[in-house]
């Protein structure tokens, strides 16, 4: 095994799945396990200013470095709550013919919905046993980034700039850089390795919107409803069915937004109902945040008698405007990646990333790959090639910075 492999194979086995009940911070005191072992690694490796805040943010710098701009190298040491994340067992593919890999359960991963995976016949694929997620999302970018500032170190001769690191808690329950301090961390510009594809280099995320509903409705024996019952469940279900199918996640792709209910829950006196919404761009989010308005309405109008309250937040914006503004960034690590021999997209992450919120904190991120796929699932799986792609991609993206300078 290579050794950015190695590095995620033992990361993998330490559970820490965030928690998005919990109002502590970090959500799950098990994302300290993982924190801990960094701290002590990255104090061994020789970097300064290591240091882990009561919050669960771990600071370091990798010493030396030519000044200019500062870069900094962001990961989230959380995995998704979505799928069971207690005991992963990693399991290697070796010598992998090509042909669907089954696990247990039946939990089948097939390379015909993942494009990106046939670039890896006859290496070694990771998945977990079947039974959780593998947590390549995003252990694999901790991995790559622990072996760039093993080498960095190691390499003091590179002509490159200062770079500065920082691993986060609670990156999948949307709270990643709620306690982040922007002036520890001490970067100018910051890369997120917590992508997918080795071809993809991210420059956008979604603009993010929550919607919660909460209908109050009026509580009668149903013997004796007639004239008076209001049915919270019978509204709630009539609020899903005023949503657009065509808009939601299962019919959009590339560059669509959504409008996605997630969440419903209801008696007959009270329901709550999530929506979170979803677009690239500000003015459709203006579009579908004003559907849910227009549907509030709709269901005033056919339930006067019932309560109806709709409360939306913003999660966290597009930072592409802000990308724009200076290409380097984006430019870099997309000829980075391209020194690896492998051709290279720019796109557009149907997701958030820590980076989308840093953007607007000051700091500009952008998101590099991990070579990992299918994330938040059982089928999630990485190829031991494809981290080190995405890890001699970032080697060569701080190299150009270092050129440039
Ligand atoms: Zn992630």
């Amino acid at each position: 095994m290579n050794s950015v492999a190695e590095r995620f194979l033992r990361y993998a086995v330490i559970s820490t799945a965030s928690d998005p009940d919990s109002s502590t911070s970090p959500s799950s005191s098990r994302q300290f396990d993982l924190l801990r072992v960094l701290e002590k690694e990255l104090t061994a490796f020789g970097m300064e200013g290591v240091y882990l805040s009561r919050t669960g943010v771990l600071y370091a710098r990798v010493p030396g470095g030519v000044s200019g701009e500062t870069i900094g190298l962001i990961a989230h040491v959380d995995t998704s709550p979505e799928s069971p994340g207690e005991g992963v067992k990693p399991q290697l593919h070796k010598n992998w013919n090509g042909l669907p890999i089954d696990l247990r359960d039946g939990v089948r991963i097939d390379p015909a919905e993942c494009v990106d995976m046939l670039r890896y016949k006859g290496g070694t694929v990771i998945t977990s046993d079947g039974t959780t997620l593998l947590g390549s999302d995003d252990k694999s970018g901790i991995a790559i980034i622990m072996e760039t500032c093993k080498w960095l170190i190691e390499n003091p001769d590179i002509h490159r700039p200062e770079v500065v690191i920082a691993f986060t808690p609670d990156e999948e329950v949307g709270r990643g850089v709620d306690n982040f301090d922007v002036d520890r961390f001490g970067a100018d510009f910051a890369y997120t390795v917590d992508g997918g594809e080795v071809t993809d280099v991210s420059s956008e995320t979604f603009n993010a919107w929550s919607a919660d509903w909460n209908i109050t409705g009026r509580e009668v024996h149903p013997g004796s409803a007639a004239g008076s019952m209001v049915n919270a469940v019978r509204i709630a279900g009539e609020l899903i069915s005023l949503m657009r199918s065509e808009e939601m996640p299962e019919n959009s792709s590339g560059r669509d937004g959504y409008d996605y209910p997630l969440f419903v829950k209801g008696t007959t006196g009270s329901a709550e109902v999530k929506v979170i919404l979803r677009d690239f761009t500000t003015t459709g989010m203006i579009k579908r945040r004003g559907r849910m308005e227009a549907i509030r309405d709709c269901l005033a109008s056919l339930f006067p008698d019932s309560q109806i309250e709709l409360t939306m937040k913003e999660q966290y914006s597009n930072p592409g405007e802000i990308l724009k503004k200076d290409r380097r960034l984006v430019d870099y690590a997309l000829m980075g990646m391209r020194r690896c021999g492998i051709e290279v997209r720019e796109g557009a992450i149907r997701g958030g990333t820590d980076g989308s919120r840093l953007s607007f904190m000051g700091i500009p991120t952008a998101n590099l790959p991990t070579g990992g796929e299918l994330f938040h699932s059982r089928r999630e799986w990485v190829a031991e090639e494809g981290l080190s792609i995405a890890f001699e991609g970032l080697k060569n993206t701080l190299i150009i910075w270092g050129e440039e300078l």
